[in-house]
């Protein structure tokens, strides 16, 4: 995936240091319960002596059954519960714990890369690490709508910029809410400094916490990385899995889209990155000062048809906010 292999050492060491920390908590937590409940400690053994004798006794003697080893041990197991109970303590208090339950801590499920690792490798390529200083500024438990009129009225929707930022923030938490099972993408529009891009730092914080992988990019830095892989400019791997990786994210957050170079390349590239994604229901969020004319007039038709027939339009308006918070 473009990680060199010292790369990737380096991150699957990081995984062994994270399962042995835990295998160590698990240690000091079964050292405390045996000293605080020594019959837990009998159970356990019990319990492993139960299933070497057991299998011993069907695999040479042929006599016992699987199901006897079975109830003896959930009785044993039961029993462990409700000491653990009893003694204040929860039942699972001696399982293993895991930062990622879903493959963990190996990174792997089954042969697949897990989440948490394609987002490890993609803030690696994507040199990406700074993204969680700017998340743990710009998120949802510190958008403010203090700063928006409550005054002035659209033209065109009749709402003030605070009434629309309302119905904006809540489509947005609608779309955090059903990512996993919604295919949805969103263009957020409008002008300078009305807070698109702390919108999208607050969706892409909340998607990434839920093991989504994220791809974070500015609309020049993107066009880079498809013109790189287009032209074979680059003949190594990164900038090939580079290009794979904007294809096949989770999402694909395309910052200021209009403030690169626009031409001929960047249309047609624009519109096969979107369609490629579209195909393979992979969600997409444009945040742009581009209006929907400019935007047609910018790229193409198919751009403009594509975006206005498959996204979620949000268009967002008020003064800018920079200025007033200077
Ligand atoms: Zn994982």
């Amino acid at each position: 995936m473009g990680l060199t292999v010292s790369q990737y050492d380096a991150l699957m060491r990081e995984y062994d240091r994270t399962r042995l920390a835990h295998k160590r908590q698990l240690d000091d937590r079964y050292a405390e319960i045996y000293s605080k409940i020594p019959r837990i400690k009998e159970i356990n053994d019990t319990i492993s002596s139960i299933s070497i004798q057991g299998a011993k006794k069907m695999l040479l003697e042929g006599t016992g059954t699987l199901e006897d080893i079975k109830a003896e041990i959930e009785a044993l197991s039961k029993e462990k519960a409700s000491l653990l109970r009893q003694n204040g303590y929860s039942e699972d208090y001696l399982a293993m714990e895991y930062t990622c339950s879903k493959c963990q801590d190996t990174g792997y499920i089954g042969q697949s890369k897990c989440n948490c690792l394609k987002n490890s490798i993609i803030e690696i390529l994507y040199e990406q690490s700074n993204i969680k200083e700017i998340l743990e500024k710009e998120n949802f438990s510190t958008f403010s709508f203090g700063h928006y009129d409550n005054q002035t009225r659209d033209s065109i929707t009749n709402l003030t910029p605070l009434e629309n930022m309302h119905d904006v923030v809540k489509t947005c938490r609608e779309y955090i809410d059903n990512f996993k099972t919604d295919y949805r993408s969103l263009y957020l529009y409008g002008p300078t400094g009305v807070g698109k891009t702390f919108l999208t730092n607050c969706i892409a914080k909340e998607l990434i916490e839920n093991s989504n992988s994220v791809i974070y990019v500015s609309s020049i830095r993107l066009f880079e990385i498809l013109a790189n892989n287009t032209f074979k400019k680059n003949d190594n791997l990164e900038g090939k899995d580079l290009a794979d990786n904007i294809l096949d994210c989770d999402l694909l957050i395309i910052d200021d889209l209009g403030t690169e170079m626009v031409n001929s390349f960047t249309a047609s590239a624009l519109f096969n990155c979107i369609n490629e994604r579209h195909l393979r229901r992979k969600s997409v969020i444009i945040s742009t000062n581009l209006s929907l004319a400019e935007l047609r007039s910018t790229y193409s038709e198919r751009v403009f048809s594509r975006i206005t027939s498959n996204y979620t339009l949000l268009k967002i308006y008020g003064d800018d906010l920079r200025m007033k918070l200077r």
